[in-house]
């Protein structure tokens, strides 16, 4: 149906089994997981129950009591581990990413990806917490210490399966809790393979992983042996979290879906900057919270701007992820090609003028060509919902004060884009975007040391960096009397 479906009598693929307090288990119920460009069934993943769910808490919350009591060096050498285990079977899991998501393996790809996954992993392994002294007099020693929270629950969507997953299990762990996660029953198979591998440099228990739908991260959010929810995903998902998490007042770390506005100011070059507006929109085939996905053009050079990225448009190969020559994969299910392609007839029927592509490719797989539609305006639903795919509104501005309220107007604000020759110009327009990241001629680009988070609708929180790291804390303080 949507890219998984249910084990037949007939299938005979691998299953791909969870792991629960360090071994491997598996459920004769499981889903299978498509490849979105052939459509054939990559692997299975097993169902978890409810049942084993909480064996899989119960399990991090045994694990998770050692796990914090060891020296702080034993955690930065298992994280060390980690991004070693990473990078030692980096081909084998970019290959089963690329089959069960389709991104391709070369470029910024599967292997892309891995290279991002021990990257992240070997940095958080080197960030310090120390103790701090907050007062230090003849009346009292006031110290604040950083401790863990306990079990963390990660949740996971299917656009960068592994690297989201290291991003949620890495930090936590090296912060000394104990993580059950989740990925999405698109993509499960690259992380349930990673989990294993990971295993292999962890006490058991300290990383488990468990599969299944919606229900199971419902689930896991309702916990009460899950002391923080650590979530990518879309925001109604993210609602339905933070409301579940209100048992046990689970701390969230929600990461949630963007609708990126890139505003182009008239003195720009646009040869000069079509590339990067072409990548920060369409890195990942556009299924990435934060590419750029509503572009604001001056109408000073509207028209030769459009022309520059149509001209991007059509060099770019499109096919099989595993074929080298691809720099673009399909969309990674059914239900998301089915929404960009009416978000795009949506624009089509207001009057919209299609650039490039414009309908699904006559191929077998989820394969949706780049799609430029100008001449568009707030109020159509390729600018005001977020596609996440391979289609781009190019709205053409002459105010700069309404190009900000435009950008601003939607219940959005991961990140956003400001290009411009001037620099001072451009931060003038920055200050005035509500946003997590504002880039200045970019689009895009995170980074282990730069932390990222949304605001509005797009999440609460951040990831990377220390405060990425401190998220997965409480402030403990130690008051002692002189
Ligand atoms: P999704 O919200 O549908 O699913 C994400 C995960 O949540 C999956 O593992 C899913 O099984 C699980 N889930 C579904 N229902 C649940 C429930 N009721 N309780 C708990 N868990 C539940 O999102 P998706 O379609 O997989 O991913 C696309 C969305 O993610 C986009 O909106 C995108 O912008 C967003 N995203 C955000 C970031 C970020 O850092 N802000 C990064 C990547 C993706």
């Amino acid at each position: 149906m949507f890219g998984f479906k249910k084990k037949t009598e007939t299938t005979t693929e691998r299953t791909y089994p969870m792991t629960i307090d360090g071994a491997p288990v598996t459920t004769d119920a499981a889903d299978e997981v498509i490849n979105p460009a052939t459509l054939d069934v990559v692997g299975l993943a097993p169902l978890c129950s409810p049942e084993l769910l909480d064996t899989a808490v119960a399990a991090a919350q045994a694990a998770q009591v050692l796990w914090a009591r060891e020296p702080d060096e034993v955690r930065k050498e298992a994280c060390r581990k980690m991004a070693g285990v990473l990078t030692e079977n980096a081909a084998e899991l970019a290959e089963l990413l690329t089959r069960e998501q389709g991104k391709p393996l070369k470029g910024l790809g599967s292997e892309f990806e891995l290279g991002g996954c021990a990257g992240w992993a070997g940095y958080a392994a080197e960030l310090d917490m120390p103790v701090k002294i907050l007062q230090e007099d003849e009346t009292a020693r006031v110290e604040q210490h950083r401790v863990p929270v306990g079990v963390v629950g990660s949740i996971t969507p299917w656009n960068w399966p592994l690297m989201i997953a290291i991003w949620h299990i890495v930090p936590a762990i090296r912060a000394g809790n104990a993580v059950v996660i989740k990925p999405s029953p698109f993509t499960p198979l690259s992380t349930l393979r990673m989990v294993e591998l990971l295993n292999t440099v962890l006490p058991k228990g300290v990383l488990n992983c468990v599969t299944g739908e919606g229900p199971i991260g419902g689930a896991m959010s309702g916990h009460d042996g899950i002391d923080k929810i650590v979530f990518t995903g879309s925001t109604a998902t993210g609602r339905k979290i933070m409301q579940s998490a209100a048992g046990n007042l689970k701390r969230l770390t929600l990461e949630l879906g963007g609708n990126d506005a890139g505003i182009v100011l008239p003195d720009t070059k646009s040869k000069e900057i079509a590339e990067g507006i072409f990548w920060g929109a369409f890195i990942n085939g556009g299924q990435t919270c934060a590419a750029l996905k509503r572009l604001y053009v001056h109408d000073a050079i509207y028209d030769e701007m459009c022309a520059e990225l149509a001209a991007l448009a059509e060099a770019i190969p499109m096919g099989d992820g595993l074929d080298e020559a691809s720099a673009l994969g399909p969309l990674q299910n059914e239900m998301q090609l089915n929404k960009v392609a009416a978000l795009v007839d949506d624009a089509r029927a207001q009057g919209a003028k299609i650039l490039t592509g414009g309908a699904r490719l006559d191929r077998p797989g989820y394969f949706y060509p780049i799609t430029l539609v100008a001449d568009i305006a707030a109020g159509a639903r390729l600018v005001d919902e977020e596609q996440f795919g391979t289609a781009l509104p190019i709205i053409r501005y002459s105010d700069i004060d309404d190009a900000i309220a435009q950008a601003n107007g939607l219940d959005f604000g991961l990140a956003a884009s400001v290009w411009s020759s001037n620099l001072d110009a451009a931060r003038s327009v920055a200050a005035r975007i509500e946003a997590g990241t504002v880039y200045i001629n970019k689009h895009g680009e995170v980074a282990p040391h730069i932390p990222f988070g949304g605001v509005k609708g797009s999440g609460i929180g951040v990831e990377f960096g220390q405060e990425g790291l401190e998220a997965n804390t409480d402030i403990k303080i130690y008051n002692i009397a002189k």
